[in-house]
């Protein structure tokens, strides 16, 4: 897929699916601004992108702050001068059953995996539409579609980002704007990383595809929907779970 000449912001972009989602993009040509809380390892993944050819950037933008949202889009502004493509892929888990589930639980998981997308979407809507065109792909997850027992902050932050994804899209259409989602399963990161062999081994019998996915299998869904060759398609969630969840 061609990216050439697109400017890409992908928050919570220095590792795991956001970092892969950079590669895709970059490999296909486009300028990317990683943006993370971790500011040394967005500017880290943004320097070893940058070494293989088109310009990148890497800086701090927490995405519950409406300031540093609403700087990253002006920065990336300034440095690409446009933006084509955002993603929001920030996200965290801090799992719990809901009886013992504190309300610091909950309101951290929707602050960033939810009203974060919320705050960059609205400061990237006001460039795209200036523009009048550009792609949002937000980063949800099959449990958003299916639950799951000791996530019920995620799920519902998740499913939260669904509900954001149809209202934009349908707001924002008039104006060349499409936003879709991908609804990852199981992938192998960090966030998986934590898994013992056991849990591991269980949760691929539960998969139709018997394994799980990688950063790359999200990151290939991601560009097509950031892309061209998805002109036409808007207000729609992908599954990339291995057969998890069926519509
Ligand atoms: P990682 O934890 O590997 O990466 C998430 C990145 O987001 C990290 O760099 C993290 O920084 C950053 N981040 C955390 N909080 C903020 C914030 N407030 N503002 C900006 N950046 C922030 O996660 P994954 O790559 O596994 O997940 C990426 C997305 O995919 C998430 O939205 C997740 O919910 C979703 N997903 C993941 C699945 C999986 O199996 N891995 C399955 C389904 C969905 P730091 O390093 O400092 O924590």
């Amino acid at each position: 897929m061609n990216f050439e000449k697109k400017a890409v912001l992908i928050t919570g972009g220095a590792r795991g699916i956001g970092r892969s989602i950079a590669e895709r993009l970059h490999a296909g040509g486009a300028n990317i601004a990683v943006v993370d809380v971790n500011v040394d390892a967005a500017k880290g993944t943004a320097a070893e992108l940058s070494a293989k050819g088109v310009k990148c950037i890497g800086f701090e933008c927490n995405v519950t702050k409406t300031d540093q949202c609403d700087a990253a889009i002006e920065t990336t502004l300034k440095e690409f001068g446009k933006l084509d493509i955002l993603i929001n892929n920030a996200g965290i888990t801090q799992d719990g059953l809901l009886i013992r589930m504190s309300d610091e639980q909950w309101d951290a998981v929707i602050a960033i995996n939810l009203t974060g997308a919320f705050k960059m979407s609205r400061a990237a809507a006001k460039t795209m539409m200036k523009a009048r065109s550009g792609a949002i792909v937000n980063i949800a997850s099959v449990v958003a579609l299916i639950g799951n027992p000791g996530q019920a902050n995620y799920c519902s932050s998740k499913a939260g980002l669904l509900g954001l994804t149809k209202s934009t899209a349908r707001e924002l259409a008039p104006r060349g704007i499409r936003v879709n989602a991908v609804a990852p399963g199981f992938i192998q990161t960090a966030m998986t990383d934590k898994l013992t062999e056991e849990q591991r081994k269980a949760l691929a019998a539960q998969i139709p595809l018997g394994k799980l996915g990688l950063p790359a299998d999200v990151a290939a869904t991601v560009a097509f929907l950031a892309s061209d060759d998805a002109a036409y398609i808007t207000g729609q969630c992908i599954s990339i779970c291995g057969g998890m969840a069926m519509a």
